[in-house]
């Protein structure tokens, strides 16, 4: 699967991508549990440059992130949905929120790989199988150092 589209809450923004994603993964982090206001955020990184955008946003960047590096949400307005956000540490990517896709997005994007597997629930197993599970994030990944690893 290398397109998916979807909606905020009231519909007012749309997004949609024609890209096979980088990753697709379960975030485990501090950031992620408020973003999501949940567990963890479902997420699939593809290409700024195969993603489009209908519909105004506004922003806000988070400056204490895993990579050290600035992350900046993009939401709607109105109702506040996260749609997807933008990483200092991977330019030319977007993240986007795989919760935000439409029906079936979620299992066309399952996730390949859970990343700060260090801050998981401690209700909650994993996806297991053949779904990687990183303590923080993917060695040779985007902003990757020796500390996040
Ligand atoms: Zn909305
Ligand atoms: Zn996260």
């Amino acid at each position: 699967m290398t397109t998916g589209s979807g909606s905020c809450i009231c519909g007012a923004v749309k997004i949609s991508f024609d890209d096979e994603p980088m990753i697709q993964g379960l975030c485990h982090c501090g950031n992620c549990k408020k973003i999501t206001a949940s567990a963890f955020s479902t997420n699939a990184v593809v290409s700024e440059s195969k993603f489009k955008v209908d519909g105004e946003v506004k922003t806000y960047t988070i400056n204490t992130t895993g990579s050290g590096m600035p992350a900046t949400l993009h939401f709607c307005p109105t109702c506040s949905c996260v749609l997807w956000a933008v990483s200092g540490s991977n330019p030319g990517y977007v993240t986007i929120k795989t919760g935000v896709l439409d029906e079936g997005g979620l299992d066309a994007f399952a996730p390949g790989a859970e990343v700060w597997v260090s801050k998981r629930a401690t209700w909650y197993a994993g996806v297991g199988g053949e779904c990687a599970a990183f303590q923080k994030m993917p060695p040779g990944f985007p902003g990757v150092t020796d500390e996040n690893v």
